[in-house]
């Protein structure tokens, strides 16, 4: 994900356009050109958000003060970074990866993660006051994790494979995004308090997970 710097995070200095955006979130909106992205517009967005999905579809994420005019701009401004994506998206699905586990092992690390990780998730964010809308355990080929502005948080069945502390930094990155969608440093500021230990996490996460996952 990639997320808006200036000019377009500063609140007030766009018009909304009424009319324009159904307000409602997770109201889709295609406008029509090369990029076709798809406009979401969402109160506790804080910037332009622009997302790459596997099958190459670009999401811009839009903040209350914005405007799809704006949101087209910081796209078209992304461009080069989105058509990278997009061919890191068609390259996967042409070269599949071979699979690291035998497929028995990898049915019953996917069987812990649904029971453990959706729990442990829900346990972490009791802690810290929070409440998830909703947890799905998924396959991802590129994330450890996600968080979409209606608080829907996906995480990869892969972290059970991970050490707790490293599991729980993943889960926690997720969870604070309930507070903050972008990457800024009050955003890692929230996770440095939730998770002192972030640092060694992500490293730890460099050097022994696939280099083809972040956390987004
Ligand atoms: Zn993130």
């Amino acid at each position: 994900m990639l997320q808006s710097a200036l000019p377009f995070d500063e609140p007030g200095t766009a018009n909304p356009e009424p009319g324009t955006l159904n307000p409602e979130p997770g109201t889709l909106n295609p406008v029509p050109g090369t990029l076709n992205p798809i406009f979401v517009r969402h109160p506790r967005a804080r910037r332009y958000v622009i997302r790459v999905a596997d099958d190459g579809t670009v999401r811009v994420t839009v903040p209350r003060w914005g405007s799809t005019r704006e949101a087209q701009a910081f796209a078209e401004q992304q461009r080069a970074w989105i058509e990278k994506q997009r061919r890191r998206a068609e390259q996967d699905r042409l070269e599949p990866r071979p699979a690291p586990l035998a497929p028995d092992v990898e049915r019953a690390f996917r069987a812990r993660a649904s029971r453990e990780l959706p729990a442990r998730l829900l346990e972490l964010a009791a802690q810290h006051g929070l409440t998830v809308s909703r947890v799905s355990v998924r396959n991802q080929r590129w994330r450890w994790g996600s968080c979409s502005p209606n608080g829907h948080i996906c995480v990869n069945w892969r972290l059970v494979t991970m050490p707790e502390w490293v599991r729980d930094y993943v889960l926690i990155h997720e969870l604070m995004h309930l507070k903050r969608l972008d990457h800024s440093p009050k955003f890692w500021k929230l996770v440095a308090q939730a998770c002192p230990a972030f640092q060694d996490a992500r490293r730890y996460l460099r050097s022994h997970g696939s280099n083809t996952l972040v956390v987004s």
